[in-house]
């Protein structure tokens, strides 16, 4: 049975960089050992390990852990996700076909890991077992942490771009944890910071066809450019007249309850 993953419920711990300043990335979802993972779209197990105890090993380079890489369709070109360190007894093995949101495994601590926690990356094309880190290779350090494609045009960050974006069929993915939930329409302005509700925002904004629309950063800031775009989504979709307070930028509840769909619960305070 396909599930969706519960809304709202993931928080990331490392993403584009450790906090030492190694590059990560990826994202670390910090979860309990035995968590459901989900396959992120429909595709085929590419390459998998399986057998490795959950026992973290952390900073031992090359440790042996579980994993799965999982082949898959994001905006018409091939994708590889890299699911790590999952706890032994996979439930799918080496060239199977997967649906989205079909349980593939169990989350874990195998590997170089310092705890309990999910690791994935996403990296463009259909990758092996021995190109699985590619994502890692020729990341300047420097760079900063990008919106898409990497400067080595190897990696997608954040790899959230591959299961929060549309299809290429044009049809949104129930696997985002922003796909459904509650929304509190007094964070629905600018300023508002580190809020779901923004992120549902922004994940509801970035599956809406506008003239000249951007992709937002899925951050939970209400940052300058979520505001742009909800201006275009008020001139374009709601028809509000340019320069007036309908047009503003900021989502009123009447227009909250015209963006979001009946997957999401609208609330008046947090
Ligand atoms: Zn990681």
């Amino acid at each position: 049975m396909a599930q969706p993953l519960p809304a709202g419920k993931l928080s990331v711990g490392t993403g584009w960089r450790y906090s030492k300043g190694g590059k990560h990335a990826a994202f670390d979802y910090p979860v309990e050992i035995g968590t459901s993972v989900f396959a992120v779209q429909d595709g085929v197990v590419l390459a998998c390990n399986d057998g490795v105890t959950n026992k973290s090993q952390p900073g031992v380079v090359g440790a042996k852990s579980n994993w799965i890489l999982l082949g898959i369709m994001h905006g018409g070109q091939k994708v590889s996700v890299l699911y790590q360190h999952l706890s032994p007894g996979l439930l799918v093995s080496k060239g199977q076909q997967v649906k989205a949101g079909q349980q593939i495994a169990k989350s874990g601590s195998s590997g170089n890991a310092t705890g309990p926690h999910l690791h994935v990356a996403a990296m463009w094309g259909h990758r092996t077992t021995s190109t699985r880190y590619d994502y890692l290779i020729n990341i300047g350090p420097k760079e900063k942490e990008p919106n898409g494609t990497a400067q080595n045009e190897i990696c997608i960050f954040p790899p959230s771009l591959v299961y929060t974006a549309k299809k290429a069929s044009g049809r949104v993915t129930s696997t985002s944890p922003f796909a459904a939930g509650d929304v509190f329409l007094d964070k629905l302005h600018f300023g508002s910071k580190d809020s779901d509700s923004v992120r549902r925002l922004q994940f509801v904004l970035n599956n809406v066809k506008l003239v000249q629309g951007r992709n937002l950063k899925v951050s939970g800031n209400y940052d300058i450019d979520t505001k742009n775009e909800a201006t275009k989504w008020q001139l374009q979709i709601d028809k509000c007249k340019p320069g007036t307070l309908s047009a503003d930028g900021n989502i009123g509840p009447k227009q909250a309850a015209k963006l979001f769909g009946k997957s999401y619960t609208l609330k008046a305070h947090s």
